[in-house]
């Protein structure tokens, strides 16, 4: 068997997860039939003389499965041979607690639940099916990587039978880098829930705090690094509408910001590979990277939608798109966007993947950073998404003085509020 240590990062606490032997599920089906439960309560001397005298099957595959009950791990049944054919979680004993535990605190608050049911017509086994007045919510604790096509398929084939999929990340996957940084992988992203349009979500639960975890108002630092908020909730207060709606305070805490903007000056982190068309335009104009305008890199709605950190996409508009208008020349958001669309298109900038999320577009965090740059009178906002040219772009001279504008710019925009 393959052991490997994990660390639990929010949580503190090193877990040992146990990787794949096949499909572990808390249910099976009996010889009659029926469906056995490891949920309910039993001793485990009836257990033992049960497995003497029963065989088991899974539900999904009707492989037979065994009923383990050691020490080491939860009590669940494990297919006897090969993995189930259903896609589901690499077993670990950390993903059968947490399922355990989040449907045992969504039974107690009064949902109707089942446990690891087989949906024959989509060939889905989610961890948890939730029955409410609304739609039904297929509950899917995730704590191991799994390919993309693998999510979307299964995110795919809820909705098609109008299920809402709810994923929820283990907490071992949630890698808090400080206190507002995060690493997020493509496969965290596609889980991302919407709160409102200008703020997606992401859910953690972790069974040894037995907390859940929101991360959310996500702004793109690189690829892989997100600043953003968390909050905590105790499993007791689990609630399905705290876990279908959660409320999220909003706090964005710009001094932190100061920090994320003088590592992209300084470009010791967040290293971003794509960079050099971006450094050779720069070069072009006589300046180095790090002296990039005080007024890009800013934090904009929807700005989670790029790949591409903003002090690259917006100093490309600051310091080629916007210049080739004449002082008072109207131009549009349109134009501006088309224009990054061919960057987009030439691969040069990255949008992430977050096809579930509707409502919401890269696209409108370029017109939230036009109508910031009006804010900060750069630009006159003509008429609704219709701007004209004003103030010049601050390049600062040194670093120091870059320092000191970046926070002036934020300063205006965050503090006068
Ligand atoms: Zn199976």
């Amino acid at each position: 068997m393959d052991i490997k240590a994990a660390r639990c990062c929010f949580f503190c606490c090193i877990i040992v997860l146990l990787k794949r032997e096949g499909g572990a599920m808390l249910t099976a089906m009996r010889k009659n039939n029926e469906i056995i439960s490891l949920l309910d309560p039993w001793e485990k001397q009836e257990l033992l003389t049960l497995r003497v005298k029963e065989s088991f099957s899974c539900p999904a595959c009707k492989e037979p499965v065994r009923l383990k009950l050691g020490t080491r791990k939860a009590w669940h049944f494990a297919h006897e041979r090969m993995a189930c054919e259903i896609e589901t979680e690499p077993e670990s004993d950390y993903h059968i607690k947490g399922k355990k535990q989040l449907f045992e605190s969504i039974f107690r608050n009064h949902a109707t639940v089942s446990i690891e049911p087989y949906l024959k017509s989509i060939k889905q086994r989610p961890d948890l099916l939730v029955t409410s007045s609304l739609s039904p919510i297929a509950l899917e604790f995730q704590c191991s990587t799994i390919p993309h096509d693998s999510l979307s398929r299964r995110t795919i084939s809820y909705i098609s039978k109008g299920i809402r999929p709810v994923w929820i990340l283990g907490g071992n996957r949630l890698k808090r880098k400080s206190f507002s940084v995060f690493s997020l992988t493509p496969m965290d992203f596609l889980t991302a829930r919407m709160k409102e349009p200008e703020m997606i979500y992401l859910t953690y639960y972790c069974p040894i705090s037995q907390q859940l975890a929101f991360v959310y108002d996500i702004h793109t630092i690189s690829p892989s690094s997100v600043f953003a908020s968390v909050i905590f909730e105790k499993n007791v207060s689990l609630r399905l509408s705290t876990l279908i709606n959660p409320s999220l305070p909003q706090q964005f805490p710009y001094e932190d910001w100061l920090a994320v903007k003088r590592k992209w000056r300084l470009g010791k982190q967040f290293p971003f590979t794509n960079s050099s068309f971006f450094h050779k335009r720069f070069y072009e104009l006589g300046m180095p990277v790090s002296l990039y305008p005080c007024e890009a890199g800013i934090p904009t709605k929807f700005d989670y939608w790029f790949e591409t950190p903003g002090y690259l996409w917006q100093s490309w508009i600051l310091l080629k798109l916007i210049p080739s208008y004449g002082r008072d020349e109207v131009f549009s958001f349109r134009d501006i966007y088309e224009e990054m669309k061919i960057l987009r298109a030439k691969k040069i900038i990255k949008i992430r993947n977050l096809k579930f999320l509707k409502e919401t577009h890269y696209s409108f965090s370029i017109a939230d950073y036009l109508i910031k740059l009006s804010r900060l009178g750069l630009l006159e906002q003509v008429d609704g998404l219709t701007f004209k040219r004003r103030e010049k772009a601050k390049l600062p001279s040194s670093l120091e003085k870059a320092f000191a504008c970046d926070r002036e710019v934020l300063d205006f925009l965050y503090s006068k509020k």
